[in-house]
């Protein structure tokens, strides 16, 4: 391995396989409902948002199938991490927060969870509430979404924060030390260049961010980069040139960040492009990665002969 990836930290430290179950609790988004801006990231998709598409599943509900499922098929099963996922995980009141994540956290199989939100939806109080979990279970992390370093293409994407909502949640997040942050880049955003990704691992590397995934993009039906795509407006990264670019932005990143994720997919149907994208080519994505490690480490060698 040339990195350290999320499931080997998680084997190493409890022995044995911790499965992460995906939650989806309700939440909305405030890039959306017009508190932050309206209409969403240029990338996100729009259909799934409203209240009906929603699941009806309580969060307990969820977990126990999955538990259930993964208990069954995998027998090495150390424990499981809750993935509050969809949309924005912070974005309520504090004491509704409380409701949903003690839910996940009664489960004496649950050794933590991983909150994915926008670093501009963390209040304190919702921070502090964080933090108190971090007594009783070993893995709280929260992951935020940055996407690029580069300002004009936050805006060009209406994310509707910048980078420093970023750093400020960093920095105030590990006021609270046992919480471990997970940061989010895509690489291949329309606007951003070559030195653009360099920057956001850079940024990355200068923050005490405990972990990192990053993914290509790929426009999924039913978002605005559908329409500029099609109108051909966007060119999209080849596998290759993403492989290069991920293994270059490690040149930068610290050696000992624990990697949750190298790539992205969605599954055929909702899936524009890029092709590779689709599940069934995540090995082959991985596999190019690996293979521009392999050329990095040989040429490294060489240079010391
Ligand atoms: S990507 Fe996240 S922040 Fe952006 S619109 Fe979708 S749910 Fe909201």
């Amino acid at each position: 391995m040339y990195y350290r990836s999320f499931n080997n930290y998680l084997k190493q430290k409890y022995g044995g396989r911790i499965q992460k179950i995906s939650i989806d609790a309700g939440f909305t988004c405030p890039n959306r409902d017009g508190t932050k801006a309206s209409g969403g990231c240029t990338f996100c998709n729009n259909v799934a948002f409203s209240p009906y598409a929603m699941t009806k599943q309580t969060v307990e509900d969820q977990i126990e199938k999955a538990m259930n499922f993964y208990k069954k098929r995998f027998k090495n099963i150390k424990g499981f991490l809750a993935y509050f996922q969809a949309y924005t995980n912070t974005y309520a009141p504090v004491e509704k927060l409380k409701e949903l994540y003690d839910k996940a956290m009664e489960y004496e199989d649950i050794i933590g969870m991983s909150i994915g939100t926008r670093p501009d939806v963390v209040p304190e109080e919702v921070l502090d509430l964080i933090a108190t979990y971090t007594v009783e279970k070993p893995e709280i992390w929260i992951e935020y979404g940055l996407q690029t370093a580069n300002p004009k293409t936050l805006r060009n994407i209406n994310r509707a924060h910048g980078v420093a909502e970023f750093v400020d949640a960093v920095l105030r997040t590990k006021k609270r030390p046992n919480i471990k942050i997970c940061a989010h880049l895509i690489v291949g955003l329309p606007g951003d260049e070559y030195e653009d990704y360099i920057e956001s691992a850079k940024l990355i590397a200068s923050l005490p961010i405990d972990g990192i995934k990053i993914h290509p993009l790929h426009i999924v039906r039913h978002t605005v980069m559908e329409k500029q795509y099609k109108k051909g407006e966007i060119r999209l990264l080849s596998m290759k040139e993403y492989a290069k670019i991920v293994v270059d932005m490690f040149d930068y990143l610290p050696e000992d960040i624990i990697v949750h994720r190298l790539t992205g997919e969605a599954p055929e149907e909702e899936l524009i492009a890029p092709n590779w994208c689709l599940p069934q080519r995540k090995q082959e994505v991985l596999k190019a990665i690996e293979e521009e490690f392999k050329i990095r480490q040989a040429n490294k060698k060489l240079v010391i002969v």
